[in-house]
């Protein structure tokens, strides 16, 4: 058959899944189909949870057999672009042919984990992605921290950005030129459950699209050069309850932590050496990952602290029935190479675990943790993070509890994703690392 141009009244639906190294993958079919494709999905290969992030296979056992579905999901399907160029995104899941969750399906995890939380203790999550990126293909302006300059040089790309933003569930709460060269900042408002990763996979695609098609490349790469400044992720977490009312703040804790707060913080803490390799997934993360640089290298609360994996976030106190409302608190130490479905599932079963245990997270911490010896900080229950990604590899590897949480398939096949990642980078310096990761994020 001829192959004519689609009109929009059959454009394109792009099914994608973003995947173990948080790249969006995808396949397409013409929007007649929606109804049938919904139902059975689109055929899809287990062999693409191999593909690392630089494209190439790592080993593992599930190679040219098997089949399943790219299912897409009705309430995720967004109409996009403008004029003759619309097309529609639609976020899938991985399923098996007989409909089941794919054990290897980063949002399915996302959904476990969501759900694993309102059976242990009735809470339901809302979460805030806060994403930092540096336009790559620019000269950095000098002395332009903060800076107005900064702010006005994005003038032809933020507007349709912030809007093409608007035009799908990620609704725009701030936007800001970043400390670091032509770096930015873009924070979306809470959104309740898998909404809230969901909504991460879409402003970094639409980041890609719509920022770069006026010239500007983004990068969200975690760190452009080793000396540079970092891009983190920052999640901002807090909990209702089924009626809608908030769970986070207790005015009588002396930092305003609700006793679920503490403890689903506590298990964070507790775990996040051991989940780190998901929040923290690339060799250049660990670059990020360094005392003095406003990230996380320490599994330390704080309160207000920007140093801190867990940071207690501030409060207007100008109207104090809101208080309990805006209580929120952001985890650090998650960058832009981790698949927000997976770096989301850790977190919140790590917090689930904490409840569960009822975990007390350490004291927050109100001074400069790398001047502290290494017994000064196990004195106060507090330790260094794993310094390399093959480290934090190895703690994931090795522990039961995110086996438990994940699965054994999973996990093996998780950790020979990255050691594949690892293998593509063995014989390049770090300024050679970094630029591979920056052509990818
Ligand atoms: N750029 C810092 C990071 O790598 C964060 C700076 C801030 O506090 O916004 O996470
Ligand atoms: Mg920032």
């Amino acid at each position: 058959m001829e192959n004519k141009r689609l009109n929009t009244s059959d454009r394109l639906v792009f099914v994608a899944t973003s995947d173990l190294s948080g790249i969006l993958r995808d396949k397409s079919f013409p929007i007649s189909q929606w109804e049938k494709r919904c139902h059975s999905g689109l055929g899809w290969t287990p062999a693409n949870a191999q593909i690392t992030c630089f494209d190439t296979f790592s080993d593992g056992a599930l190679g040219a057999f098997g089949d399943l579905a790219l299912v897409p999901d009705a309430e995720m399907r967004f109409t996009l672009g403008q004029g003759e160029d619309i097309f529609d995104l639609a976020l899938g899941d991985i399923r098996t042919l007989a409909g089941d969750p794919w054990v290897c399906c980063p949002r399915s995890h996302a959904r476990r984990a969501i759900d694993a939380l309102k059976k242990a203790c009735g809470a339901t999550l809302l979460a805030a992605f806060e994403h930092e990126f540096q336009i790559k293909n620019v000269t950095p302006r000098a002395g332009d921290g903060f800076g107005a300059k900064g702010f006005r040089d994005a003038k032809g790309w933020s507007g349709p950005f912030l809007a093409a933003l608007a035009q799908t569930s990620c609704q725009p709460d701030s936007f800001m030129k970043e400390f670091g060269p032509s770096q930015y900042e873009v924070t979306i408002k809470p959104a309740v459950g898998l909404m809230a990763p969901d909504n991460a996979v879409i402003l970094r695609f639409l980041a890609e699209d719509v920022i770069a098609s006026h010239g500007a490349m983004p990068s969200f790469s975690p760190i452009l050069n080793p000396d540079g400044i970092g891009n983190g992720v920052h999640i901002h977490f807090s909990f209702v309850n089924d009626a809608g009312l908030p769970l986070t703040h207790d005015a009588s804790d002396p930092h305003g932590m609700s006793e679920m707060t503490r403890h689903f913080i506590g298990g964070i803490l507790h775990y996040l050496d051991q989940i780190l390799a998901f929040l923290a997934p690339s060799e250049i993360s660990y670059l990020r990952l360094q005392p003095n640089r406003w990230s996380a290298a320490y599994n330390n609360l704080g309160y207000r602290d920007r140093e801190a994996s867990v940071r207690i976030c501030p409060v207007s106190t100008l109207n104090p029935q809101e208080i309990a409302r805006q209580f929120n608190f952001e985890v650090r130490s998650v960058d832009a190479a981790a698949s927000p479905y997976l770096a989301y599932a850790a977190l919140v079963f790590a917090g689930t675990q904490g409840v569960k245990d009822r975990i007390e997270p350490p004291k927050p911490t109100e001074q400069d943790l790398s001047v502290l010896a290494e017994d000064e900080l196990a004195a106060q229950g507090i330790c260094r993070l794993p310094q390399t990604l093959d480290k934090a590899l190895g703690r994931c590897d090795h522990s039961a509890a995110v086996r438990g949480w994940f699965g054994d398939e999973f996990v093996d096949l998780y950790v020979a994703n990255k050691r594949g990642e690892m293998a593509v980078l063995s014989e390049l310096d770090w300024n050679q690392k970094c630029d591979r990761y920056k052509d990818v994020y």
